[in-house]
Formats: C-alpha cells, sequence, structure tokens
C-alpha cells in the first residue's frame, strides 16, 4: 500500500509517529493509500527547518522570489494534467472542474508573481522640515495553513504563494482525506528553486494542528474549514498570540427574482448547487424564489436534477462525481431524511442512487428540497453535499432578510434583470462575497477572498492585496539627517514643524 508522508526541509519524510489514516479513491469505494498523521515532535521538526531558512529566504530580493514563483506557475502548467488527475482520484470531483480549481490556485501563484510590485512601500519627503519618512511591509516568519478536503489544490494556493513571496516560510498541513497533491506541490516549488526549508507539507490532524497551535515560533495562521474548527482555531491562536484569519462554513443563497431570465438562473444553479457534488464553500445551497415564480422554477429545476449525470471524476461524461467518503455520503443523506421529517416537500431524491460497476462508490443523486423554510434544520446548517432548498419568499425584502438573518455570510447572489434590485441586494447583503446574474462569485487572485459573519474568524481575508497585508507588518520609519543645524532636547510629544 502506498504511504504518503510529509515533506521537510525539501525532502519527503516518513516521520516519526506511528499513526496513520487511510485515503479511498471516492469513485471506486477502494483504499488506495494510507497517510502518516504527524506527531507533535514531526510537525516542530518541519518548523525548526522554516525557522531556519526564514533567515535568508526573507532577505532574497521580492525579484528573485519572485523568479521562483515564475518558475513554480511554469512547472504547474507542465504538470497540470498529473495533478487533476491526484484531485480527481482522492476528492472525487470530475476532471474538468478538478483542473478549473487548479486554474484559479495557479491564478494566485500569478498574482505572486508581480509581488516586487505590490510590495513597494510609501514615501513621504520633508514630513517636517528636513524629516523624511517611509513605510514598508515586511515579513512575519515562519507562517503555517490549515485546509479542508474540498479543494486539496486551490485552498492551499491561497494561502503559501502569497505567504513565501512576501518572505515568509510556511508549513501547510493539508486534509488527511486527500494529501498527495500537497506533496506534488511541494515537489515542485523545490524544483522551481524554492531552498529548502521554506516551504514545508506536515500531513496529520488535530494532533498536528495543535502543535501548531502551540509552537511558538508559529507566527500566523491561515485556516480554511468548517466553522466549529474555524472558531477554534482563531480562540486557540489568540491565546497563543498569533495572527490568524480563519474561514469557516458557509449556506450561500441565490435569490431569484420574477423578472429575471430563468434559464439563465437554472443553468447557474445547477453548477454551483451540484457542481463537485455541493461541497464547496461557495455552492449555493438556497434558491430563493421571490413573487410568483416559484413554481416555474422548482418545474425546470426538477427536470434538470432528475438527469443530473453522475458518475466517476474520470468519465468524461459526468456532470456530478461521488462524495469525498463514505461518512460523509451518509451524513448527507441522514440531512436529506431530516428534511423530509420536517416536512419540507422532497421533488427529487437521489438518496437511491446505484451505478453499475461503481457500487462500492460514494454516490448519491442531485436531492431538490421545495418549501424549506427559515427554522428547518436543512435551512439553518451546512449540508456540504448536492441538495438544494428552495425557500418561497414574497418579495425582495422577504428574500434580502432571509440572506441577512442567516449565521453564515460567504457568497450570495441574484439573478434580475433590474439594475434596482442588483444594486441595493449588492449593497445592503451582509455577506463577503456577492453575485449579479452571477452564480458563484469567487474573487480573481488580485482581489481578495473571504466571507462574513460566522464564515470568517479575523480580520483579513485570503489572497490579493488583503494576502497580502495578512503576510507581512507594516513599519513606518521617521528619518532626520542633521544638516548644519543641530536642534537642543525636546520634552513634549513630536509634532512635525
Ligand atoms: P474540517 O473543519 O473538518 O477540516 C479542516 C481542517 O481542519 C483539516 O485539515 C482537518 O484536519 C483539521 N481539523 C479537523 N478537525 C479538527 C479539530 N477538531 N481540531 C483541529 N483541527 C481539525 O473541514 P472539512 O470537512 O475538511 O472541509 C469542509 C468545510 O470547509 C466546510 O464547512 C466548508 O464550508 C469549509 N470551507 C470553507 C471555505 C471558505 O472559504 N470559507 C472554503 C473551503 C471549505
Amino acid at each position: 500500500m502506498k504511504l504518503i508522508g510529509h515533506f521537510i526541509n525539501g525532502k519527503k519524510f516518513l516521520g516519526n509517529s506511528k499513526r496513520t489514516s487511510e485515503i479511498y479513491n471516492p469513485a471506486t469505494g477502494e483504499q488506495s493509500a494510507e497517510v502518516k498523521l504527524a506527531s507533535t515532535l514531526d510537525v516542530n521538526q518541519a518548523v525548526e527547518s522554516a525557522k531556519k531558512a526564514f533567515e535568508s529566504w526573507s532577505n532574497r530580493p521580492p525579484l528573485q522570489r519572485a523568479r521562483v514563483m515564475f518558475k513554480f506557475k511554469e512547472l504547474i502548467e507542465k504538470n497540470t494534467d498529473e495533478l487533476t488527475k491526484l484531485i480527481v482520484l482522492e476528492h472525487g470531483k470530475v476532471y474538468d472542474d478538478a483542473k478549473g480549481s487548479l486554474t484559479r490556485g495557479l491564478e494566485v501563484v500569478e498574482y505572486a508573481c508581480g509581488i516586487p510590485q505590490v510590495l513597494k512601500g510609501e514615501f513621504t519627503e520633508n514630513v517636517g522640515t528636513n524629516v523624511d519618512s517611509w513605510s514598508v511591509r515586511q515579513p512575519l516568519g515562519v507562517c503555517a495553513g490549515i485546509t479542508p478536503f474540498n479543494f486539496p489544490a486551490m485552498v492551499p494556493m491561497w494561502m503559501f504563494p502569497m505567504a513565501i513571496a512576501c518572505g515568509n516560510t510556511f508549513i501547510l498541513k493539508p486534509s488527511e482525506k486527500d494529501p498527495s497533491c500537497s506533496i506534488r506541490l511541494a515537489e515542485l516549488l523545490f524544483d522551481a528553486g524554492l531552498p529548502e526549508g521554506v516551504f514545508n507539507v506536515v500531513n496529520g490532524d488535530k494532533e498536528a494542528v495543535d502543535a501548531l497551535i502551540k509552537n511558538k515560533d508559529v507566527v500566523a495562521m491561515s485556516f480554511v474549514g468548517s466553522t466549529p474548527v474555524a472558531k477554534y482555531i482563531y480562540e486557540n491562536c489568540a491565546k497563543n498570540e498569533k495572527r490568524v484569519q480563519a474561514l469557516g462554513g458557509a449556506k450561500n443563497h441565490c435569490v431569484v427574482m420574477p423578472d429575471c431570465d430563468l434559464d439563465q438562473a437554472i443553468n447557474g444553479l445547477m453548477g454551483a448547487a451540484y457542481g463537485s457534488a455541493g461541497e464547496r464553500c461557495m455552492a449555493q445551497s438556497v434558491a430563493v424564489a421571490v413573487g410568483n415564480i416559484g413554481d416555474e422554477l422548482v418545474k425546470k429545476l426538477s427536470k434538470k436534477v432528475e438527469s443530473l449525470k453522475v458518475g466517476p471524476g474520470l468519465d468524461k461524461k459526468s456532470e456530478m462525481g461521488p462524495l469525498i467518503t463514505k461518512e460523509h455520503l451518509e451524513k448527507v443523506k441522514n440531512y436529506v431524511d431530516i428534511g423530509e421529517k420536517e416536512g419540507a416537500k422532497l421533488l427529487v431524491d437521489g438518496r437511491n442512487l446505484e451505478l453499475q460497476g461503481y457500487e462500492k462508490g460514494y454516490y448519491m443523486g442531485g436531492c431538490l428540497f421545495d418549501h424549506v423554510s427559515k427554522s428547518m434544520q436543512i435551512y439553518k446548517e451546512e449540508i456540504f453535499g448536492p441538495v438544494l432548498s428552495v425557500v418561497r419568499a414574497k418579495n425582495f425584502s422577504e428574500a434580502l432578510n432571509l440572506v441577512n438573518d442567516h449565521e453564515f455570510g460567504n457568497g450570495a447572489s441574484i439573478f434580475t434583470r433590474d439594475g434596482d434590485s442588483g444594486r441595493t441586494f449588492s449593497s445592503k447583503a451582509k455577506i463577503g462575497m456577492v453575485g449579479i446574474n452571477i452564480p458563484i462569485p469567487v474573487p480573481m487572485a488580485f482581489h481578495s477572498f473571504g466571507g462574513w459573519k460566522r464564515s470568517l474568524f479575523g480580520d483579513q481575508h485570503m489572497h490579493g492585496p488583503e494576502g497580502v497585508r495578512f503576510y507581512t507588518k507594516l513599519k513606518t520609519v521617521t528619518a532626520k539627517w542633521p544638516s548644519g543645524s543641530r536642534s537642543n532636547p525636546e520634552f513634549v510629544m513630536p509634532t512635525m514643524k
């Protein structure tokens, strides 16, 4: 059986821990590998090598750091097919979707290639007579990232290219459910010329995470995952005096206005609700049908959901792949049971789907609920599967209130032809990422990604300008060079004259 270890100090390393976890191919249900679960000792070893590497890496001119990123970008492009297959074989999503997610990660690398421009500071000549002042952003030190199973390449790449380009060193703790992609990315970075110790991957579970939280040499932590763990990371990193950004779960609403192009909205909803089997933090799991559009919406949607092509991710005909694990599949099906008991109307039931030749794979068909209400558990909680709930709202303001009253605030969209509704929605929604006639409004790499409310604990979003702010600290220097006149001591607060 293939054994996946860690990548520390420029080398693959199996570590000292005896604990392992099993990796399955979700398409077949067969075990494909075992992954080592790092001990505290393994983690501390990675931190030690990152700490050592920081001294010289942080001193490298930004242009030299950018050159490594340019080379890394080339290597990702050259190895796209291999990386994409690694994602499909461990996560299960369909090939083109996996490739698209890799591209979104690659775009962050492209942004990081421009780091010399982005890190330029500010300078003011003569803030006082003969006094100049400038501000620069300097790297923090050893940073760490903890990532979820649903985007094994993209989410880590929201973090480490930015951190490294800014001059930090980095420890990535990927999801123990699909760890192979991270190790391959580490090898490619090393091949791109990154010095040893600058980027390290430790595989593991809570023990590795807690070791990173407790290690005083880790100065900043980026987290993406579920809300309870995000909150735990936020609180405990703060307790341990670390800078922290912790992105959590979501329940994204799509408001369908009566004046919209309904076919456009339905196509958008299909991809956003069932793409990646709903295992996306930006998945749209609630469609809010406004006014009289509900009946036509559910009629057309039902037909499309019934004809969804479910199959293995490497089959080009598949539109939706399996879920990540058997346990997750059971959890999602259980939510569908709950929804029925709560009185929501199950229009399409995908629970009993079986695929010939893939009987042990973790498949289910798309599910569609109508008449879901605010008080139901299937509305309040994140299901993270191919289950779409339709909620009926009398008018625009009722729809907006639904969005704003929900505990999560990651993404939301509106489909409308009316500029006023679109503009009011984007202005008033208490949501981090808003789409107008765009079903999955994931910001490009040169903007920043992040939600509001219980979808993000901390202040800074990921990648783009906020990523640079997160991975650097500001220093402002005020300087005066004597030019003939010598001043006497002053005992009052300095004011520039
Ligand atoms: P998860 O919270 O179970 O795990 C995320 C990471 O935390 C993993 O690396 C895991 O090993 C670690 N972890 C798990 N339990 C832990 C614990 N008790 N203590 C310390 N570390 C722990 O999340 P997941 O199931 O891998 O991913 C799905 C979740 O991620 C969903 O809630 C989804 O919405 C969220 N997500 C959010 C975003 C976003 O941008 N907001 C993006 C992707 C995924």
